[in-house]
This record gives structure tokens, sequence and C-alpha cells, in this order.
């Protein structure tokens, strides 16, 4: 890569409320771009999965003492699939990408995300995957926390109704046997969590773009983002 074109790399985070697509868009920009995509979720989701193998958090209980002092046994990197054309997720060295898409591991993400301990583990990995730039990441606090100089900042929107129904097909697609209002329930309770959490809590930085999606196409949206990119760029 040259020199010109390097210094017009640059962070774009894009957060906002469960299923708003944000890592379908993330990763088709990524992908234009030439730049690398991180899905911030499936760290969360990991540390989730490690935790309930760990049986250290389950129905009315949460260890979460015991997962910290854990952490450091936690290991998780992301190895780029060709076939798939995105990179997925490994915890200590096997691939967990299928297993954190579970409606278990989204039923207990968000109260392991609001351990201050985990999130200080990840932030830092996901600062150090940024430090190039020519980055797309996506998640709930990346405009605000994790890179809070992103060049650009995305806030991504869309009425509960339509983000469960997008879950439901997703998952239902995926091979998963569940109803729509168990989708249409952990859809509004992460948010709520995630929301009014102490540390980091999902808000829309001040200099973030808002994008509500309920009535956008994806590529309605990539076209919108891309332009923003190019002017930033320019
Ligand atoms: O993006 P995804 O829906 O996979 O994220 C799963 C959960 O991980 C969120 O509901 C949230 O609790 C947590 N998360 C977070 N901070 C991020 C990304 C995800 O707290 N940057």
């Amino acid at each position: 890569m040259g020199e010109e074109e390097d210094k017009q790399n640059i962070v774009i985070a894009i957060d906002g409320f469960s299923s708003t697509g944000k890592s379908t868009i993330a990763k088709q920009l990524a992908k234009q771009l030439n730049y690398i995509y991180v899905d911030t979720g499936a760290m969360y989701r990991a540390v989730t999965y490690f935790a309930l193998e760990n049986h250290l958090i389950g129905e009315g209980f949460f260890h979460s003492e015991q997962l910290i002092e854990k952490l450091d046994g936690i290991n998780i990197t992301f190895r780029f699939n060709e076939a798939l054309g995105f990179a997925e997720v490994y915890l200590n060295g096997k691939n967990i990408e299928k297993a954190i898409r579970t409606l278990k591991v989204s039923s207990y993400v968000s109260l392991v995300s609001t351990i201050s301990e985990v999130r200080q583990k990840l932030v830092e990995q996901q600062q150090l995957m940024g430090k190039d730039k020519g980055i797309v990441m996506d998640g709930r606090d990346i405009g605000t926390v994790v890179f809070p100089e992103a060049e650009l900042k995305i806030f991504m929107r869309a009425s509960a109704e339509t983000r469960a129904q997008r879950r439901y097909k997703e998952l239902l697609e995926r091979g998963h046997n569940l109803s729509y209002n168990d989708v249409l329930e952990n859809v509004t309770t992460r948010d709520q969590i995630d929301s009014t959490r102490e540390d980091s809590p999902l808000v829309k930085a001040d200099d973030a773009i808002e994008i509500d999606n309920s009535d956008l196409t994806i590529e309605e949206q990539i076209k919108t983002i891309l332009e923003m990119v190019y002017d930033q760029r320019s």
C-alpha cells in the first residue's frame, strides 16, 4: 500500500442498538474499502461463551469474581475465512463463530458486558487492532470509548419490531428453533441493559451521524456511508 493511500486510511466506528444491521453494513464497507472489519460484539459473546462453558453464569447465578480471575486465560482471536469473506472468532484456538450466535449466549451477554474488567481487557485489544487505522469496527462504545477520535462515527437505530424480525429471520435461516417473541424480548432486554450500565453505556457520541434504517435497504445505507467516507478523506 502506498504512502498516499495510508494517509487516507480512517477509523470508522459503527455503534447502535441490537440487530440494527451494524455488522452487515460494516462487513460490506470494509470489503469495498479494503479495510479490516472487527465485530466487537463477537468478543463479548466469546467471553460469555467461556463463562457458560465454565459454569460461571447460568439461570439465576453469575460468579463474576471468578470470571474476572480467569480473564487472563481467555484468548480471543480472529481468523479470516476466505470462503465466508469475513474473519471468524476463536476462543483459545477453537472456532466458536457459530456457537456464539445462539439465543442462550445472547441472553447472558449483556450481563457479562457490564463487568468493567471484561470491558477493559477487550477495549485494550480493540484499540491495538485499530492503531494503524483502515478499520471498520462495530459495537456499542466504539465512538465513545474505544475510538473517541474516530474520523467517522455512525449510530444506527431502527424500531424494535423491525430489528426483531430481521434477527428472527436470520436465526431461522441458520437453523435455530425459536419464537419471534423470544427474539423480540431478547433484543429489548439487551438494549435496556446496554443503555443503562454504568461502564461505557450505549449512547450516541455527540459527533456521530445517526441513521434510522427501518426503511432503508442495505445498498442505500452503504452508498450513504461510502459518500461520507470519501468526503472525509478528500
Ligand atoms: O453486536 P452484538 O449484538 O453481537 O453484541 C452482543 C452484546 O455484546 C451487546 O448486546 C452488548 O451487551 C455487548 N457489547 C458491548 N460493547 C460492544 C459490543 C458489544 O457491550 N462494543
